[in-house]
């Protein structure tokens, strides 16, 4: 159940290739769903996990999983991104170099449907209508929503760069890549949701 309170949408952009990619971006929505201004939608709250190759490195990287969460907040737009951030830091985030492996990556990608765009923060996010990785686990839990400044829809964005062939995206896991693997209730942590009848189709 979403809190009354919790009145403003946002979506965030997940990534991982350093490390045990999967148990990462768990423990960040785990994170995220104890932190007590975020909820969680249960069930359906995240998009399929993806693989998809590096894009703009200049050195070899590992592939990246990729995701996608909605969360409802209360907390502004600066404080959602302060949060966001503290929860890459607390999983081992080390920035060493601008466009680098990361064990965690974060991005605030849309909050309602507003447009920021100053050196702390840019909403939407400044290349999320580019990126296949971004768009095609967004259109899953966001196809209908507008970018507020292409005018586009997200699935509308999703199909143009579908045929990018510089980006190589495939699904690997359904929504429950957020709650598979980790222990029922009776049998150590409880999952932070559970999956929903019919939100989670098994991938072919
Ligand atoms: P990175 O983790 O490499 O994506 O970069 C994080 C930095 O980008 C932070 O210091 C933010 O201030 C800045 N930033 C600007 N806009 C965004 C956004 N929409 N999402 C995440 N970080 C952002």
């Amino acid at each position: 159940m979403i809190d009354q309170a919790a009145n403003s949408t946002a979506y965030l952009g997940i990534g991982s290739n350093l490390g045990d990619r999967l148990a990462t971006m768990r423990a960040a929505v785990l994170a995220l769903h104890t932190h007590p201004s975020i909820q969680l939608e249960p069930n359906a709250c995240a998009a399929s996990l993806y693989e998809s190759t590096p894009v703009g490195v200049a050195s070899e990287q590992r592939v990246y999983y990729n995701s996608t969460i909605r969360v409802a907040t209360t907390l502004a737009p600066y404080q959602l991104l302060d949060a966001v951030l503290a929860i890459e830091n607390a999983l081992g985030r080390v920035r060493r170099e601008p466009m680098g492996s990361r064990t965690i990556d974060l991005d605030l990608l849309l909050y309602d449907d507003l447009v920021i765009n100053d050196e702390t923060l840019t909403v939407p996010h400044p290349r999320m209508h580019l990126r296949r990785f971004v768009l095609e686990p967004l259109a899953e839990i966001a196809g209908s929503a507008v970018h507020p400044t292409c005018g586009a829809t997200i699935a509308e964005l999703a199909g143009r760069t579908a045929g990018q062939e510089f980006e190589s995206i495939h699904r690997v896991m359904d929504a429950r890549w957020v709650t598979s693997g980790i222990a029922r209730p009776g049998q150590g942590e409880s999952p932070p949701f559970a999956p929903m009848p019919g939100c989670c189709e098994e991938v072919r």
